[in-house]
């Protein structure tokens, strides 16, 4: 099974369910904030190095 980065499209083996996190960044009339998506999304180690994100807690049971 093929299973790719949903950010970049790269294959990858070590792919990590994560939360994209939408930084906005501080500027003169508005303070910084970020805000967790709440779809998690499957992303490659480049990604997690580069990209804010948050870990996304996979349910079980
Ligand atoms: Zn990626």
């Amino acid at each position: 099974m093929e299973v790719v980065c949903e950010n970049c499209a790269r294959e990858d083996d070590e792919l990590v369910l994560v939360r994209r996190v939408y930084v906005t960044p501080e500027s003169w009339d508005t303070p910084g904030s970020s805000r967790p998506q709440p779809d998690p999304e499957l992303w490659c180690f480049s990604c997690r190095s580069q990209y804010p994100h948050e870990p996304a807690d996979e349910e079980t049971g």
